[in-house]
């Protein structure tokens, strides 16, 4: 597995379903590694608490379970990887989420003179996670967790994002994980895939 960068620190991206507990990983994932975590649906949500004209045009396609367009996600994240606080590496979550974002992502870091360490995917059954983003709906009356915008969510993830995985484990650089399990036994086999890929120490 290829765990070179250009000598910044590592740039990581998270992969999974929804549901996946992608979120809560993220954050300890980020807190391992001592780098900031940056959630392109979190960026999506603040802006649409504050009523921005970008939380206004993503809440378009997030209500509906779609992706929100290239034109604005993919210089959202550009501006977030020159931001001071990323030199020294990132956590990815929610970003890339297609092969035409991955594309874009590797040449915006080639002209950074950087690039991704380690993809780590979190593989999960989908009638599991669907169960259990339909409690997260109750607990948290997110607008694009109803029962078929979440089905939605699932069918784009299956046909968009899962190609993308394929991308980079040509590439070399995807780790997949089981996603079954407690929030504990999720995390320690992430933290072992740190270890193996020798982003972190034991
Ligand atoms: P998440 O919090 O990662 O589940 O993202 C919630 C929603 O935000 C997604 O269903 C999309 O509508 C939108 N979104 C988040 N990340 C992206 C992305 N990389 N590209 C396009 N849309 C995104």
């Amino acid at each position: 597995m290829s765990t070179v960068d250009s000598g910044n620190g590592p740039i990581v991206i998270l992969l999974g379903p929804p549901g996946a507990g992608k979120g809560t990983q993220a954050k300890q994932l980020a807190t391992r590694l001592g780098v900031p975590a940056i959630s392109t649906g979190a960026i999506f949500r603040q802006n649409m608490a504050d009523e921005t004209e970008l939380g206004q045009r993503a809440r378009e396609y997030m209500d509906k379970g779609e992706f929100v367009p290239d034109s604005v996600t993919n210089p959202m994240i550009t501006a977030r990887l020159k931001a001071p606080d990323t030199a020294n590496g990132c956590l990815l979550d929610g970003y890339p989420r297609t092969v035409d974002q991955a594309r874009y992502l590797r040449s915006t870091l080639d002209s950074m003179g950087r690039k991704v360490a380690l993809v780590i995917e979190i593989d999960a059954d989908e009638d599991e996670v669907v169960s259990r983003l339909l409690k997260r709906a109750q607990q948290e009356n997110r607008s694009d967790d109803t029962e078929p915008v979440i089905r939605h969510r699932m069918k784009v993830y299956r046909e968009q994002t899962e190609p993308m995985a394929t991308y980079y484990a040509e590439n070399d650089q995807l780790a997949v994980v089981d996603g079954m399990g407690t929030v504990e036994d999720v995390w320690e086999r992430i933290d072992q895939t740190l270890v193996h890929a020798g982003l972190v120490q034991p």
